[in-house]
């Protein structure tokens, strides 16, 4: 069998190209644009590039660029207030907090300040139960890009056997609830699973979310599977995932590679997030 690798990266250029259109037709004077608020607190330096990375990205889709940095002292109260106040700014469209947060400091908590119509991220209480209950709402960016990239490589997804390895809020659950949303028949895995491989066989589509580097491989995968590695790992050799990518040539019909696969789209979404949330509140449905 050969084994088709998607093509991430260029996905989410569609993606993004078709948000900037959107962004240009929608204000056409930049200065007007509806911008996406990024919040970094602390100074790791992991976090400073991934944020670095989606303001450059938000700048080359037309959208306003609205950034808060906080010393790693910052108190709860401090990093709150700020969310408040970009919460009440009509300028901004959508709020990302970005995680994780220094010691101290309850994200939980903090990630509630952020309206439903701004919480381009899609972690509220509020967007989960929206999510749960299949209502419109903002959906996390991960787990949205994943479904993009099976839809733009014409996977099916009704009547699907899919299993999801992880059951983050962040990825695994949300990935599940949007699998689910789209007629899927879902099972999900965890760290509790008994005999991981014999589960992950039965599967159609098979996203692996568990952050483990290289947990899946031939012995998991069922002929002709459709495989999507989520994990994102730095090594010295480079980026890694969760899947041993290379055991399944011949075996899947179509894996993600790692990086190149789901990491781009993340961003994607996350554009996508941001325009929804900034036309939805121009139309009077937003907060
Ligand atoms: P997480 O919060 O650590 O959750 C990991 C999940 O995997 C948990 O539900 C855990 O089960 C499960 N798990 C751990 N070990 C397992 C095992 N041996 N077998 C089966 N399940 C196992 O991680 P996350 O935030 O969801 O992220 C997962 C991975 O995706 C990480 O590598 C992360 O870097 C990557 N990621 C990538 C992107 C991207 O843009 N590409 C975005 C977000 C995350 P329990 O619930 O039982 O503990």
């Amino acid at each position: 069998m050969a084994t088709r690798v998607v093509d991430g990266a260029a996905v989410a250029r569609r993606v993004r190209d078709a948000v900037a259109e959107q962004v240009r037709a929608a204000w056409p004077d930049p200065g007007r644009a509806p911008a996406l608020a990024t919040v970094l607190v602390g100074d790791a330096p992991a976090s400073a590039v991934y944020v670095a990375g989606k303001r450059k990205a938000v700048r080359e889709a037309g959208l306003g660029d609205v950034h808060r940095a906080l010393p790693a002292t910052a108190t709860q109260a401090d990093v709150a207030a700020t969310l408040d106040g970009l919460a009440a700014d009509p300028g901004v469209a959508g709020i990302l907090l970005q995680l994780p947060l220094p010691p101290g400091l309850d994200a939980a908590a903090l990630i509630e300040r952020i309206p439903p119509g701004k919480d381009v991220d899609g972690l509220t209480t509020t967007s989960a139960g929206l999510l749960a209950q299949a209502k419109p709402g903002l959906r996390p960016c991960t787990p949205s890009g994943v479904v993009a990239l099976l839809d733009d490589a014409g996977v099916r997804l009704a009547g699907a056997r899919a299993v999801v390895v992880g059951r983050s809020d962040l990825v695994g659950r949300p990935l599940a609830q949007l699998l689910l949303q789209r007629d899927a028949t879902v099972t999900v895995a965890h760290s509790r699973t008994r005999d991981l491989a014999a589960v992950t066989r039965t599967a159609d589509i098979l996203v692996v979310a568990a952050g483990v580097p290289g947990l899946v491989g031939a012995e998991h995968v069922a002929p002709g599977a459709v495989v999507v590695d989520v994990g994102i790992h730095r090594t010295e050799g480079g980026l890694t995932g969760d899947v041993r990518r290379a055991e399944l040539t011949g075996v899947a019909a179509l894996v993600t590679p790692v990086p190149g696969g789901v990491g781009p789209m993340t961003i994607a979404m996350l554009l996508a997030n941001t325009l929804a949330a900034a036309t939805a509140r121009s139309d009077g449905a937003g907060e």
